[in-house]
């Protein structure tokens, strides 16, 4: 087993990768930029570095600190966490380089699912459903794109290979502007990711956020975990997650779940990773592979009882899954509303001091958060300080529990978003389950 892991990374999901490793008997070193010295998992490790300035960009963005901290400390592993350079390739190459393992794929992996094209071909090649397209990039063969937009049919989305976040993509609706909006979304490419390569797919108009959580070990043996659906979303940021997705049946769960598995196994994965699907009239359409754990693990871990974070920590020190698939079982249904320091109408972001900290308990309720009474939400970083998750033993029960629970949650001192996942949790096209990707923007009336 790893003896030390450098956790790089910041807020609750420090705090949770802390508390997987306290639990295996694994020693904690905790990086934190200036402004984050009293973070709960920084005074909580065995080992604090501090490696830079307030700003990510100095500190939990720089390779060479991170790396200089790990050795310092004798790190074995290093935990990337979720956002900053859990997804970089060339990272994942550094730790490994300086003989440290990194917790999450090779570097290769991760470069190959960073590229959509080259991510789309390998799950094309094992059997993941993918959404109609141009199976690579578009050439300068202008008749020929034409030609394969109409086969397609309209309305199609020109994609930047490179992309991330949501960014480098456009939809278009007829023959008229596609060349145009292809030369468009290729600069806008270069600038942003330095590669202005772009292909083309189908646009599926309402389609559901449905993504399948899998396990990789070393020794050829993958599984999944079932789904989720995260649909509820504003500016492609997720707001609120659930497991098991509403109305996908054991056969569906069954089939691509097999498909993404497998397909980990082809292709050599290892650790934690999500498929993600766009569901829409029953087909599950492939569009990105996650290589890292995600904010939203949490309804997986609730529903199925495996813990996501000590796989991953399990995996990288090189032991076999602690789950064959036939041991893994859904129970109940579980959600997600992410607690974010933000007006809950404007969304403009609220950092400032915590006077007063209440969190809700009781039966199904599980709160992963890092703040704590007195803490000061610094105005550097992402806004998300903590999810709520509660779990019942059917969709109407959990969210009667989150009801509950968001009730009794009481963040003074700084506002945050829970009106509007009360709103959300009131919301009668939420109860009944199944509500598309553009459902919340609309309702919120954007
Ligand atoms: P990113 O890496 O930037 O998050 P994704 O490929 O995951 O990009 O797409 C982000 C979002 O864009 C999806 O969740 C979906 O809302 C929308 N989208 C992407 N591809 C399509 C498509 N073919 N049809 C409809 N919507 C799409």
């Amino acid at each position: 087993m790893i003896e030390k892991v450098l956790i790089a990374n910041r807020g609750e999901i420090a705090l949770r990768i802390q508390r997987a490793c306290r639990e295996l008997g694994i020693k904690t070193v905790a990086v934190h930029s200036e402004a984050d010295r009293d973070l709960k998992h920084v005074r909580l490790a065995d080992e604090s570095v501090c490696i830079g300035p307030a700003s990510s960009t100095d500190s939990y963005l720089q390779i060479p600190n991170i790396i200089s901290a790990a050795e310092v400390t004798d790190a074995v592993a290093i935990h990337p966490g979720y956002g900053f350079l859990s997804e970089n390739a060339d990272f994942a190459e550094r730790v490994e380089d300086s003989g440290f393992i990194f917790i999450g794929p090779k570097s290769d992996t991760i470069r190959m699912m960073g590229d959509k094209i080259t991510a789309i071909e390998a799950m094309k090649e094992a059997g993941v459903p993918c959404v109609p397209g141009s199976d690579g990039p578009l050439t300068n063969d202008d008749e020929r794109t034409i030609k394969m937009a109409r086969e397609i049919g309209y309305p199609v989305i020109i994609k930047a290979a490179g992309g991330g976040g949501g960014r480098g993509m456009r939809v278009v609706h007829s023959e008229g502007s596609l060349l145009n909006s292809i030369s468009l979304t290729k600069t806008e490419a270069h600038t942003a990711f330095g590669n202005d390569t772009v292909y083309m797919e189908k646009f599926l108009e309402n389609p559901r956020h449905v993504e399948f959580q899998v396990l990789s070990d070393t020794h050829g043996h993958a599984i999944h975990l079932g789904e989720r659906d995260c649909s509820m979303q504003r500016r492609h940021q997720k707001v609120v997650e659930e497991a098991p997705a509403p109305g996908i049946t054991d056969k569906q769960r069954k089939e691509i779940g097999e498909r993404c598995a497998e397909a980990c196994e082809t292709i050599g994965y290892r650790g934690a990773g999500t498929f993600e699907f766009l569901f829409e009239n029953g087909e599950f359409y492939f569009i990105e592979m996650n290589t890292r754990v995600q904010v939203e693990h949490p309804v997986t871990e609730m529903v199925t009882g495996v813990d996501i974070v000590k796989e991953q920590l399990l995996i990288a020190s090189g032991e076999k899954l602690s789950y064959k698939q036939k041991e893994i079982k859904m129970r109940g249904h579980a959600v997600e509303c992410r607690i974010n320091a933000e007006d809950s109408k404007t969304f403009m972001p609220s950092p400032g001091n915590i006077t007063q900290l209440h969190v809700p308990g009781g039966p199904g309720v599980r709160v992963d958060t890092h703040i704590y009474n007195g803490y000061r939400v610094p105005p550097y970083y992402d806004s998300m300080i903590g999810k709520l998750i509660t779990h019942g033993e059917d969709r109407q029960s959990a969210i009667a529990r989150m009801r509950t629970a968001l009730s009794e949650m009481v963040i003074d001192g700084i506002k945050t978003n829970i009106p509007l996942q009360q709103d959300i949790m009131r919301d009668s096209a939420f109860r009944e389950g199944g509500a598309n990707i553009h459902y919340l923007e609309k309702k919120l009336g954007l």
